[in-house]
């Protein structure tokens, strides 16, 4: 039984102790005090089943045995020392790895987060081109470094300092909300403007999600990668796909996130589930690309340690014991057409979208006019806590509902989701 302090007075030190940046979403918020698979619990020993698994942090499962294991005996044997020297389990992992990518994305450079890691991107793609213009999407989310908070695009996750130098920022394929529908190729033509318009002609590179994470589970238009891709590429940039969020098998369909579109990127970044909740990141590339990096000396005190090496190696192994690509695939399938159901019977749910267990419900007030539901929104995620589910909230306009448990979440636990949210929305 859990003998620590109470939630309020741990809300209390927060308050005290903590930096205020750093928000809550409920009103009375909950004190997690233990994780098993796709459940929580709290100090009362009241379940929760998880269906945001920390920001698509834990992909296969809280506290999965296997990688508790793992981690717990290379703990015990060496936790880490520094690149300089040799590890077997660093060297073991990056091979697991890259063996799951494309094309020649053969080339790891691990990390500890996913800001790092398209810091790295940035970077690489920088060193190589020769050129210094980036383009991002807007409503994408890289990261809260100086250089990623730039290539993010939100203004709730922007200070007014300098950042985003030499980034520009094009519409965004959204099949909801933007201009073009679902057409993709119209959307990249923004690309080709930009280019024309705000850069020398040459860029070093394009940052895309396949699914925007925090933007609220946007799926990008098809077609829309291949057409950016090709116009990036004339312009001498390369492709880097942020697989933060959309990797490891979680859209079912694809192992990658960029393989729904059918491209193959010049650079990868990986970072959250990667680690099932270790502090683990990668940025992977060619040799060709990752060799610009030899140029000068470059160090990451806790990049590639073999406690979070073999923490990523066991979830490797344990999506391919699983099969938890099939399974996001068949879960996320019935979780999807249950949500258009149940648009069919509440009008406040506007947009119902995503892949596999990445996805979203947009809310809203009108849906001739697409008026965002915001607090509508925030008086259902704290409902569906009360309930027992812990969903996210994101979104430009904070009033899209995001879904993308631990891979292991059940069809009953699907079912459990959407009856949830019905009875949630019955009484709003
Ligand atoms: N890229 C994406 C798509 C993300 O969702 C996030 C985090 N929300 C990041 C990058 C940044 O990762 P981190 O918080 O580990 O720096």
């Amino acid at each position: 039984p859990y003998a620590g302090p109470s939630a309020d007075e741990i809300l209390e030190k927060r308050k005290r102790f903590l930096n205020p940046a750093m928000f809550l979403y409920y009103k009375k918020p909950v004190n997690i005090v233990e994780g098993k698979m796709q459940y929580l619990y709290d100090e009362t020993g009241r379940r929760y089943l998880d269906a945001f698994a920390g920001i698509v942090t834990v992909s296969v499962g809280h506290c999965h045995p296997e990688v508790v294991g793992a981690v717990v005996r290379q703990t015990q044997l060496l936790q880490h020392t520094t690149t300089i020297y040799l590890h077997h389990a660093v060297a073991d992992y990056a091979e697991a790895l890259v063996q799951r990518m494309p094309g020649d994305l053969k080339v790891v450079y691990f990390v500890n987060s996913g800001s790092e890691a398209n810091d790295m991107a940035m970077l690489m793609a920088r060193l190589y081109t020769g050129n210094f213009d980036i383009i991002a999407l807007r409503n994408a989310y890289h990261g809260m470094s100086p250089a990623t908070m730039g290539l993010t695009a939100h203004s709730t996750w922007k200070y007014n300092v300098a950042q985003g130098f030499g980034v520009h920022h094009v519409l965004n394929p959204d099949p909801y909300r933007g201009p073009y529908g679902t057409d993709g190729k119209l959307y990249a033509n923004d690309i080709s403007n930009l280019i024309e318009s705000a850069t020398p002609g040459q860029v070093a590179g394009f940052f895309a999600e396949t699914i925007q994470g925090v933007g609220g589970a946007v799926e990008l238009a098809p077609g829309y990668l291949a057409a950016a891709y090709d116009i990036v590429r004339k312009a001498g940039g390369v492709c880097v796909a942020d697989e933060v969020q959309t990797g490891f098998g979680r859209t079912g369909s694809h192992f990658w996130g960029f393989e729904t579109q059918g491209v193959v990127p010049d650079i990868v970044t990986l970072a959250k589930g990667i680690g099932n909740g270790l502090p683990l990141a990668a940025v992977v590339t060619t040799p060709e690309i990752a060799s610009v990096m030899a140029q000068r000396l470059h160090f990451n005190t806790f990049g590639g340690n073999p406690v979070c090496s073999v923490a990523g190696h066991a979830v490797l192994n344990i999506l391919d014991k699983e099969k938890r690509q099939d399974h996001c695939a068949v879960v996320g399938d019935h979780l999807l057409r249950r949500l258009k159901t149940l648009q069919d019977k509440h009008t406040i749910i506007g947009n119902v979208r995503g892949r596999g267990l990445m996805l979203g419900v947009e809310l809203v007030t009108d849906r001739q006019t697409k008026t965002p539901a915001k607090e509508e929104t925030a008086i259902l995620m704290d409902k569906m806590k009360d309930l027992g589910v812990l969903v996210g909230k994101g979104g430009r306009y904070g009033n899209v509902f995001r879904i993308k448990p631990p891979m292991c979440f059940s069809i009953d636990d699907a079912d459990f989701l959407v009856d949830a949210l019905d009875y949630a929305m019955s009484r709003l």
